[in-house]
């Protein structure tokens, strides 16, 4: 299954405030660091299918680091 939801692991801070962000709570910190020292946010494969594309975790990163796939939609 394709991801809905990336990180840019190496932008990422570990803040947590995509975790605490996220309505499904299914964003964690990983447990190896980034280069910077940091644990970066991750979504396991398994979890991907839960996320709704709701940007919430996206609109809160204060770095950027969050990317959303959303099917494209097709106008009829
Ligand atoms: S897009 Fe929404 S459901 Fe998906 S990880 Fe971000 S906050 Fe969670
Ligand atoms: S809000 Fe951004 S910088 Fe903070 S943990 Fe989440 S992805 Fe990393």
């Amino acid at each position: 299954m394709d991801k809905k939801v990336s990180f840019d692991e190496e932008r990422c801070k570990g803040c947590e405030l995509c975790i605490e962000a996220c309505p499904k709570g299914i964003i964690h910190l990983a447990d190896h660091f980034n280069s910077k020292g940091f644990h970066p946010a991750a979504v396991t494969d398994e979890e991907q299918a839960k996320c709704t594309t709701c940007l919430l975790c996206a609109r809160m990163c204060p770095d950027t680091v969050i990317e959303i796939f959303r099917p494209e939609r097709v106008a009829r």
